[in-house]
């Protein structure tokens, strides 16, 4: 089917899983917005490599330094993929949490942050000890930028202030007006970070034509493995930030004192904030992803996706019971993730079924964004609210949704079975 004509073919092969209602189907996995799987050219760079890693950075045999060129490298080609700025710092990090935290942990004293409250718990949470503004939900983009200005508007300019925002929803899957944010956070003299976990396997991210001064991802739901993640921008808060791990790698100097202490001179480059021996294959993996995903160009993956979003729609239109989640408006545009809910159905049950009777992987919950579903269900705070807890019996209304996504290597069938599925 047609994922032939994208070439950017995914690691795998068809997986066949019992269903509870006898027989068994090929396993569609629709959760990319989770998980997205590796690609083959990213599986073959890895395996390439494999047999000739050696320790980096300290190492002074062969493959010590050939590893070390591959880790560099990797910087260099992530850098290129980002559109960073000359100065610009990637760092190498797990995930996308572990890169926000880090900036969280980089914060100037004294720092504002702003940061709506439909964001992901990610980009919500790490701000926690600095003084924090949450922004209420807005209804268009247009509002996201007049109700960050009306709220910059209102602090000290010469303050150090920080807004978050993320690319592109994890729940509604819907663009956000970054540029336009970064444009009002920048003349109110504050930063911006990008929360770019599910625009940058979705769409090409250009650090300096957006105007953003972070921008954080992670390689798992870029079509690479699990475990490395990315924060790349402005070198400023990070250099002059205190080590995020302390520890060797970390340190350019250290020496005992006369008063019995040591003295630490810690590097000023992205070494800094990477104490210990680094996930060289993860980041050898992320760099390969974004070569294969520069390769093959945005535009064939976002018309492909594009056709599945519309398949997908088209599909549960006929579905008078179910209800599309979207914060900006149904024609909003949005990369390949969409939430619903199912008139009469509990979402974890619904879930449940798509699973055990279709072979269909999606998920259900509040995706890690519980003030965001709240407000898209219109419903009222609940304890405990956990992600994916079923809440109530078949037939009663639950605080939760169901969330479809897909990317590279999903077939039409897959879709098209979700879709049957539904009905
Ligand atoms: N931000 C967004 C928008 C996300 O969708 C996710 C993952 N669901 C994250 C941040 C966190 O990513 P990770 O779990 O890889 O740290």
């Amino acid at each position: 089917s047609a994922p032939a004509a994208l070439p950017l073919p995914v690691l795998g092969r068809d997986v066949t899983v019992p269903l509870v209602t006898g027989g068994e189907a090929v396993y569609a996995a629709l959760d990319y917005a989770a998980s997205a799987p590796a690609l083959q050219r990213v599986w073959d760079d890895v395996a390439a490599y494999a047999p000739y890693y050696g320790s980096v950075h300290r190492g002074a045999g062969y493959l010590s330094q050939l590893s070390t060129d591959l880790f560099e490298n990797s910087r260099r080609t992530v850098a290129e993929f980002l559109g960073c700025r000359p100065g610009d710092q990637v760092v190498f990090t797990r995930s996308t949490t572990d890169s926000l935290n880090l900036l969280a942990h980089a914060l100037p004293a004294g720092c504002e942050v702003f940061v709506f409250e439909t964001e992901h718990h990610a980009s919500l949470l790490p701000w926690r000890d600095a003084r924090v503004t949450y922004l209420d939900a807005p209804r268009t983009p247009g509002r996201a930028v007049e109700t960050l200005e009306r709220a910059l508007a209102g602090r000290d300019p010469h303050g150090p202030a920080l807004v978050c925002v993320t690319g592109a929803s994890n729940v509604t899957g819907e663009l956000w007006p970054v540029r336009e944010l970064a444009a009002a956070a920048h003349a109110h003299g504050a930063r911006i970070v990008l929360d770019a976990a599910q625009l940058a396997p979705h769409h090409p991210v250009d650090v300096a034509d957006l105007d953003v001064d972070w921008v954080a991802f992670s390689g798992h739901k870029l079509y690479a493995p699990f475990g490395a993640g990315v924060l790349a921008g402005r070198a400023d808060w990070l250099r002059d930030a205190e080590p995020y791990l302390a520890g060797g790698g970390a340190s350019r100097t250290v020496a005992r004192r006369a008063d019995g202490g040591v003295e630490v001179a810690w590097h000023t480059t992205a070494a800094r904030h990477e104490a210990g021996s680094p996930n060289v294959i993860g980041a050898y993996a992320i760099a390969s992803a974004c070569e294969a995903l520069t390769a093959a160009g945005f535009d064939a993956l976002v018309a492909r996706e594009q056709e599945l979003i519309a398949r997908v729609r088209e599909g549960l239109a006929e579905v008078p019971e179910v209800r599309v989640l979207s914060l900006f408006g149904d024609d909003a545009p949005r990369v390949g993730v969409l939430s619903f809910v199912v008139e009469g159905w509990n979402s974890s049950h619904f879930a449940a079924a798509l699973s055990a009777e279709y072979g269909i992987g999606v998920r259900d919950g509040l995706f890690c964004a519980h003030p965001l579903v709240r407000t898209l269900l219109g419903g009222t705070p609940q304890e405990p609210g956990e992600c994916g807890a079923p809440e109530g019996g078949p037939g009663e209304r639950s605080l939760n949704a169901i969330r479809v996504s897909f990317g590279a290597g999903t077939p039409d069938e897959h879709v098209d079975r979700f879709v049957r599925a539904v009905r």
